[in-house]
């Protein structure tokens, strides 16, 4: 019986050591680290003067209220159209970014980049740099492994345990919760979050890295429909590279073979085989080679930020196209365009936009009521939303071409205090005489205006009367 032998399926990661590197673009990931980086744990905590009854943290996603604060911005819940608009403003960014300059998001922006990034920075101040992390990573477990592995893992465990419950304080008064989680006194879903956060954290930036780009993201396999032959990512240039070797005559390439591009690779790539998935275009492997051309006495940008229609000039002796052209084309401005579009449409409809909310009801269950005195009457539901931080008397009154009479369910007055931050339902009675016109027709127009009697501030629904011939 002869038996074949399995195949498996199954790869294991190769493990990647990404060396230090200094230069330009280097530094410009620090910045956006350290930048990014201070947004996320700091912003919590800026305070904000709203004035009483609201809360003063200048970023607050209130879930309890469902209202959304962004320092002098009051979003509420029925007005998600602009959390919507600033989605679609994100994405809209993300294509023309990636359109202009490939995946600059993934290699300087997205957070698994930013916080691999973070971890890496630690393992190497701990372990060292990648040969003494490879050489750590091959050595058997003795004290001194589980020594730097133990402090690594700890100080892992604190940045993300940071990051979880940096996210949290964006739900909640972030001094109040921060003395909540101290004294044990949080609730159960503030811990559960940290909890969560802390353990992503943890796994995609200290453990899986490359490969939740890899394998989880859908943007590597999205990216390639936003790009074109006009877009800049990183490149070899291969026609000045070539032939490679460290053996220097006069046919050599400039490429002296000597792996610093891959050595510094996060993804563990050689650029120098063309354009990969895997590559996040993190400009690090420029840096790298930037560095060794300058040592071997030849001009920078062996590999370089670099289109398509460049690579294919610059092989036949044609100069490259000027950044520029690059980022000026008609694709970039549509999407500039229509980014700015929506933009402006948010801004404007964030002025124009009422203190009062307002929604009227008609109760048409019946239609109208007959009253004992031959009096056609409507009622309707309506609902007053007071955004402000203060009480608010509002005066109710009518316009119509017909007589009308208003009435307020539960007061002979015609005023309603709405309290401050609330929503009030009231129930409101319109009605005509038997021998008012519009007792007798199918329909009156009619407008209910409310007019704030401090500010003087005014909102107003158009709805109908139902006259006898309704029926
Ligand atoms: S090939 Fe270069 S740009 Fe791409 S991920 Fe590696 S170091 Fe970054
Ligand atoms: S760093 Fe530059 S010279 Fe060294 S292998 Fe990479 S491309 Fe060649």
């Amino acid at each position: 019986m002869s038996t074949t032998p399995q195949q498996s399926l199954y790869a294991a990661r190769e493990p990647i050591f990404p060396k230090r590197v200094k230069g330009y673009y280097r530094t410009l990931k620090w910045w956006v680290m350290a930048v990014t980086l201070g947004i996320y744990y700091l912003t919590p905590w800026i305070r904000w003067d709203r004035g009483p009854n609201l809360p003063d943290q200048a970023v607050l996603i209130d879930l309890a209220h469902r209202r959304f604060y962004f320092f002098w911005i009051e979003i509420w819940s029925h007005e998600f159209y602009f959390v919507a608009g600033l989605l679609i403003m994100a994405g809209l960014g993300l294509f023309l970014f990636t359109s202009a300059l490939g995946r600059v998001w993934c290699g300087y922006t997205c957070p698994q980049t930013v916080w691999t990034d973070l971890f890496i920075l630690v393992e190497r101040w701990i372990e060292g740099d990648r040969n003494a992390r490879v050489r750590l990573w091959k050595s058997k477990w003795d004290m001194r492994k589980w020594r730097l592995r133990i402090i690594k893992w700890v100080v892992w465990f604190m940045i993300a345990v940071a990051t979880g419950g940096a996210w949290v304080f964006y739900f909640a008064d972030a001094p109040s919760l921060a003395v909540a989680l101290v004294t044990f006194e949080a609730p159960s879903i503030a811990w559960a979050t940290i909890g969560v956060l802390a353990a992503t954290t943890m796994i995609f930036g200290g453990f899986m890295r490359e490969q939740v780009c890899n394998y989880m993201c859908p943007w590597p396999r999205i990216q390639a429909t936003m790009m074109d032959p006009e877009t800049l990512t990183v490149a070899y240039r291969d026609w000045r590279g070539e032939p490679r070797g460290k053996k220097r005559d006069a046919n050599a390439g400039d490429c002296i073979d000597c792996m610093a591009c891959v050595n510094v690779c996060p993804a563990g790539i050689d650029i120098r085989d063309g354009q990969q998935m895997e590559c996040i275009t993190c400009a690090l492997c420029i840096d790298a080679c930037d560095d060794i051309m300058a040592k071997i006495g030849k001009p920078r940008g062996l590999i370089d930020y670099l289109a398509l229609s460049d690579q294919e000039a610059e092989s036949k002796g044609k100069p490259a196209k000027k950044v520029w052209q690059h980022m000026l084309r008609l694709r970039t401005v549509i999407y500039t365009a229509l980014w700015a579009l929506i933009g402006i449409g948010l801004v404007f409809a964030l002025f124009i936009r009422s203190d009062i909310e307002m929604t009227v009801s008609p109760v048409r269950n019946p239609t109208f009521v007959t009253l004992s005195d031959g009096t056609i009457r409507n009622i309707y539901d309506m609902r007053l939303l007071n955004k402000n931080g203060e009480d608010r008397t509002f005066h109710l009154s009518l316009v119509s071409d017909e007589i009308l009479r208003i009435e307020l369910e539960g007061t002979a007055e015609r005023t309603i205090i709405v309290p401050a931050n609330e929503t009030l339902l009231q129930r409101v009675y319109v009605s005509a005489r038997p021998s008012d016109p519009a007792a007798t027709v199918d329909r009156t127009d009619l407008r209910l205006w409310v007019e704030d009697m401090t500010s003087g501030e005014r909102a107003y629904k158009d709805t109908i009367f139902n006259g006898r011939a309704a029926q």
